[in-house]
């Protein structure tokens, strides 16, 4: 594949994050008027709801609508339908250009929003090195991983309601913490908080039947950054014996444009070789997996922005569609507009770590900015900036930033009596 050139300049760049070939689709509004559906296109924002109302395209109506989920519902030939539009719309000498370049915005003049209503929200701990670090850290390098592991993609069950677009500023948590012994817990702000660095699949389809891995990447619609904000005290504390429930329920940040399955499809590689096979309903069927390279950058209120961690999504052990297929072996629904989170995703290597709780091994090798500052968690205004993005020689296909602010702890209800 190459670079599909557009007559909107800014699009034909090799490093832009948005050229003709990823189309990526997120809400957006201008001016405070009412969220609308956009699509991204070098460094502007095309107004679809504008296109629709205009009667260039016909889609129900649902690309007025202030979140993707009614367009998503109306299935694979209409997502299909609508890119190839917006590909003849948007490509070098459309004979549209001058009436689709008066519903245009620059991408620096828009506010963005979450793409979706968010039916549903798991998150998976499908990154091998994140899951032996963690283990070695908690149990020696023995245990490391749990039996379970190499067999079965593990997950839990958090809050759609928690789920964030990006820029949102994040409120340090209070929360229940051990004290010196078990009969002396505290109510007291994380002092280990914490990101995690994962992608999330949004789901496309509605089904409650258990699925195949190939049905499950079926339905796969897109994929987001996605950062899940963790309290590792809280957690510590209380993740005996049902797992992690508040130290993950303050916020999951996600970035603000969806890119499509369709525009990741030249980047697909496999899942890492097996230590054991997989039982039949969890098998590789085709490459799974997405060659994107990931940045994880922090922001103090002292320094500039620094790369502290640098991965892939290729890390993973399982993909998305294994971790639907597992999600769904018992029955479970799954729903138009479900988020998957992947796991924390991390390299090998020290420096490819996508949490500050492997960065610092515990809090005990801070890691050292390049302005003299220190790090083991994350402190009050620090910012971190995950960026996604697969390359070729000729473009890119990017996520944009996923952004988040940590601003101090406030809770009424924290003091002693
Ligand atoms: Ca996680």
């Amino acid at each position: 594949m190459s670079l599909m050139p557009s007559w909107v300049e800014s699009a034909n760049t090799v490093d832009t994050h948005f050229p003709l070939n990823n189309l990526p689709y997120g809400i957006f509004s201008i001016n405070d008027n009412e969220p609308r559906c956009g699509v991204r296109i070098g460094n502007m924002v095309l107004d679809l709801s504008q296109l629709e109302m205009r009667g260039y395209i016909e889609f129900n109506g649902t690309l007025k609508s202030n979140c993707w989920n009614s367009f998503i519902e109306l299935g694979k030939s209409k997502w299909d339908e609508l890119r190839k539009i917006l590909t003849q719309f948007l490509s070098k000498g459309s004979y549209y250009q001058d009436n689709i370049s008066v519903m245009m915005y620059k991408a620096s003049e828009v506010k963005m929003h979450l793409p979706i209503k968010v039916a549903e929200y798991t998150d998976f701990y499908s990154g091998r090195n994140h899951a032996e670090n963690v283990g070695t850290m908690f149990r020696g390098p023995e245990n490391a991983l749990p039996p379970n592991w190499l067999h079965m993609p593990i997950g839990y069950n958090g809050r759609a309601s928690s789920v964030v677009v990006s820029g949102t500023k994040i409120r340090r948590p209070y929360g229940q913490l051990k004290g010196p012994d078990f009969d002396t817990p505290k109510f007291l702000p994380s002092r280990r908080f914490d990101f995690e660095l994962e992608m999330g699949a949004i789901l496309g389809m509605n089904s409650s039947q258990p699925m195949s891995v190939d049905e499950a990447d079926e339905m796969i619609f897109g994929y987001v950054i996605l950062n899940d904000w963790s309290a590792r005290d809280i957690q510590a504390w209380e993740y005996v014996p049902l797992g992690p429930f508040q130290a993950k329920a303050t916020a999951t940040s996600i970035s603000p444009w969806i890119v499509t399955k369709h525009a990741l499809e030249p980047f697909r590689c496999s899942t890492p070789k097996r230590e054991y096979e997989l039982l039949p309903y969890l098998r590789d069927t085709k490459p799974m997996l997405y060659n994107i390279e990931l940045n994880v950058l922090l922001k103090t209120q002292k320094s500039e922005e620094e790369i502290v961690a640098v991965t892939n999504f290729n890390q993973l052990y399982y993909s998305a569609a294994q971790q639907i297929a597992h999600h769904s072996s018992s029955g479970c629904p799954m729903n138009v507009c479900d988020l998957i989170g992947s796991g924390t995703i991390s390299g090998p290597n020290k420096n490819q770590r996508g949490s500050m709780l492997e960065l610092s091994w515990g809090g005990k090798e801070p890691i050292l900015l390049s302005n003299g500052e220190q790090r083991t968690f994350l402190e009050d205004q620090d910012k971190i900036i995950l960026q996604g993005r697969c390359t070729t020689s000729t473009y890119s296909i990017g996520f944009g930033d996923c952004v988040g602010e940590v601003i101090p702890a406030k809770n009424e209800f924290a003091k002693e009596k």
